[in-house]
């Protein structure tokens, strides 16, 4: 089924931003459930200035930080926009880095990001969502995709990504079409993070593809 569109006007988006730009303490992250996680994302067409896009873009910056997390998607703030911000500069063992084909992402905005894989290899681990808190899922991804976005100063940009970066880059994307990770994860690999920590944390899935016994 196809996600539908909002029904609020660019005006009335607008004004939630500098809603949100206005209030106190952190922003909170929409949990599954709401229907701005399951709406086809408006491109962004000047809904925003430049200066609230840079003070919209900084705040999600933060959310993301905070959180923690290494991408965080517009609808996630509530807001019915293709934009996300993406960064991934956490130490992580180098083992799991090695495994996971996990290298530093440095900080970037993607306005109306497309993305289309590369080639035919694919990639199977455990992701999470911090809209769907407390939990994560294998799931299996293209290794290589190609991302066609907007830089926040309007200029065109397509590149490739591979590994964990490419999985970071379709997770964010996939936000804007109204798709969370859990409907292209595994569902016996779901696990609420305690038992991920304690079972699965291993740096490849081989573990958990025979202990909770699914393919992927
Ligand atoms: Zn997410």
């Amino acid at each position: 089924m196809p996600s539908p569109t909002p029904v609020v006007s660019d005006a009335e988006i607008r004004q939630a931003v500098l809603t949100l730009l206005d209030a106190p303490g952190p922003a909170q992250i929409v949990q599954a459930g709401h229907p701005v996680l399951r709406q086809q994302a408006r491109d962004f067409t000047g809904q925003l200035d430049g200066e609230e896009l840079e003070a919209f873009l900084e705040l999600m910056r933060l959310v993301m930080h905070d959180a923690p997390g290494v991408g965080l998607a517009a609808p996630q703030l509530g807001i019915p926009l293709r934009i996300a911000v993406l960064e991934d500069q956490w130490p992580v063992p180098e083992d799991l880095a090695a495994e996971r084909d996990r290298l530093p992402l440095p900080y970037f905005a993607i306005l109306n990001p497309r993305y289309r894989p590369l080639g035919d290899g694919t990639a199977s681990f455990f992701e999470g969502c911090l809209s769907v808190s407390g939990l994560q899922a294998v799931v299996r991804r293209p290794d290589r995709v190609e991302l066609e976005w907007t830089e926040p100063g309007g200029s065109s940009r397509r590149e490739e990504f591979h590994g964990w970066q490419a999985r970071i880059v379709q997770h964010e994307t996939d936000h804007l079409d109204g798709t969370l990770y859990v409907d292209k994860a595994v569902t016996r690999s779901l696990c609420f993070n305690s038992e991920y920590g304690t079972y699965w944390a291993a740096p490849g899935i081989e573990g958990a593809r025979t202990g909770l016994g699914f393919d992927a």
